[in-house]
Parts: C-alpha cells; structure tokens; sequence
C-alpha cells in the first residue's frame, strides 16, 4: 500500500499509554481492540501495528513499519539504523549502574575486573570502554536487581526510575550512564508520499506538544498598569485587551509558557492584575 504509513507502537508496557494518547491528540482515530496486532485509523493513512518494545528498532530498520515509538535506550541498545524525527517527552528514565548497599564505593574503579548483570550489553559495553574499565558483562533478560543476592554478578546496569526497586534488592545506584525518552523514529529512505503523510504526522504532534507547554491566560487589571502588564505578558503577536463593564478595567488575554507565567506572577499582581485564570492549550500552531 502507497498512501498509508504503518508505525509500531508497544502492545503493553510503560510506552503503550502515552504513545496512543499522543496519536489520540493528533486528531486520530482508531480501534485498538486488547489483544489485537494490528489496526487502521478510520481519519487518517496510518496503521499500527502493536508490538514489543524490543522488536520496534528492528521493524523501523527493515521498513516493515515506516514509523516507530520507541525508549532511547532500546534504540540505542538496538543499533539499528533510522532516523530519530523527535523527542516526545514522556516514558523517562535513566540506565545506572548499581552495587549492593552495604559496599564502599571508590568509584568507577570499583568495577575493575568485576561481573555486572544486565539487559543492555551494548549501552554498558561502550560505556566501560569510554571509561577504560574492564568488567565481566553477564547478559540477563529480565529480574536484573536479583543478580547482586543469588552470587551472579558484584553489580548490575538496569533502568531507574524512582529507585525503589533497587531499594527493595538491597542495591543502591552509583552511576547513571545514560538518560532516555520515548522518540519518534522513522524508516531511512521513505518515499515522497509517505514523508508527506510523516509530515503531516509531524505538525499535529509540535501543535499538541506546544500546546502543552504553553498556557492560555485571562486576567483583569486597571487601565493605568495595561502598559506594564503587556510587557510582562507579550502573548504571540500582542495580547487581546477587552474592556470590562467596570470603567477604567480592562481584561487582558494572553499566551505564555508555564515557566514565564510563574517567573511572572508577583509582577503581575504588584502591577495591579488580579482574578487571573490560566486555561490549558490543546493545540497550539505557530
Ligand atoms: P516489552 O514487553 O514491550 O518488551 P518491556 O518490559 O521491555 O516491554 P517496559 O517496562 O514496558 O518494557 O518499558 C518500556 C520502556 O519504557 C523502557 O524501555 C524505557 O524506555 C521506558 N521505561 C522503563 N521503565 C520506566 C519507568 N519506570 N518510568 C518511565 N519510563 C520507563
Ligand atoms: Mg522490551
């Protein structure tokens, strides 16, 4: 099929949720039955195709999927050759390195001719390399924090988060290697229809994505301060000033980021605004 681009999302799993919610707030329709592989949007050329994680920077490499949502790590760890279209924001965590709670840790050298378990062999491999230290890497699939207890390895590299888990083993974190988020990734060579399908992709993603990250604000402030209160709130092209039916008030509408809103917040209410609201943006085109 020419006009339709397939992207491979994960089945279940900590990418699942975000990634479908993402394409949700594009404007795209679709049926993702529990249990299903594969479904078609009914408003848009895209098919999904529901996969593991692990599988994901394989079928992007090969074109069996134009698109993929993937982990950095996994992409990374994968090797494969595509091309990286965006960050997504969501689905971070960090790879460490962990040893058991009880030990001192000297640094990196603790590692010398040590035995460390883990999933990603190649992430950790280049990092050792990077670092001159010489290590055993012992490959294991999953339950990589047991490792240190049952004998099998003096430390592990795992994915962090919150770090209860290695809490839990008895293990405390002592280096993090590499940071990750989910990417949108794409197949190297797609053609021109489909780059035009990708593209279209691409721009409701930066609207929602900007969306996001700015916020829609109202306030009312007195005539004499309206001066002070636009510099401090430029919005896009300038804010909307409309009168109120109090004379000598006006209300002042406004776009900004977060950020800026609450670096500007005490300036705002010295400058004499009050009743202010701050809406959430859906979608935001530039
Ligand atoms: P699959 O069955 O698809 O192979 P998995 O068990 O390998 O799934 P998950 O645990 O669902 O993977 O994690 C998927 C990805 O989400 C990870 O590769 C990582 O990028 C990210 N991730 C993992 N743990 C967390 C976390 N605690 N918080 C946020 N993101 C995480
Ligand atoms: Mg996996």
């Amino acid at each position: 099929m020419e006009n339709i681009i397939r992207i491979a999302v994960q089945k279940s799993g900590r990418l699942s949720e975000d990634s479908l919610s993402l394409i949700k707030e594009c404007g795209i329709k679709f049926y993702n039955g529990t249990g299903k592989l594969k479904s078609t949007s009914t408003n848009f050329p895209i098919e999904f195709l529901y996969l593991r994680d692990d599988d994901i920077p394989g079928y992007v490499a090969d074109g069996v999927a134009d698109l993929g949502i993937v982990g950095e790590n996994e992409l990374v760890e994968k090797d494969k050759s595509v091309d990286v279209l965006k960050k997504l924001g969501f689905s971070k965590c960090r790879l460490s390195l962990a040893i058991p709670k009880s030990q001192e840790y000297p640094g990196l050298s603790y590692f010398e001719g040590k035995n460390i378990a883990t999933s990603y062999t190649k992430i950790l491999g280049d990092y050792l390399k990077a670092n001159h230290i010489n290590a055993e890497i012992h490959e294991i699939s999953g339950s990589v924090e047991i490792a240190p207890s049952i004998g099998l390895a003096e430390g592990i590299c795992d994915i962090v988060s919150s770090g209860s888990t290695l809490m839990m083993n008895g293990l405390k974190e002592v280096e993090e290697i590499f940071k990750s988020e989910a990417v949108l990734i794409s197949h190297k060579g797609l053609n021109s229809e489909k780059m035009a399908i990708v593209e279209k992709l691409l721009f409701r993603i930066n609207a929602v994505q900007t969306g996001k990250s700015n916020k829609y604000v109202l306030l009312n402030a007195p005539n004499e301060s309206l001066d002070k209160i636009i510099s401090l709130i430029p919005g896009m092209r300038s804010p909307t000033i409309l009168p109120l039916a109090q004379e000598g008030w006006s209300s002042v509408h406004s776009v900004l980021s977060e950020d800026q809103f609450w670096e500007n917040i005490e300036e705002l209410r010295a400058a004499g605004a009050e009743g202010i609201l701050v809406v959430p943006i859906e979608k935001m085109v530039i």
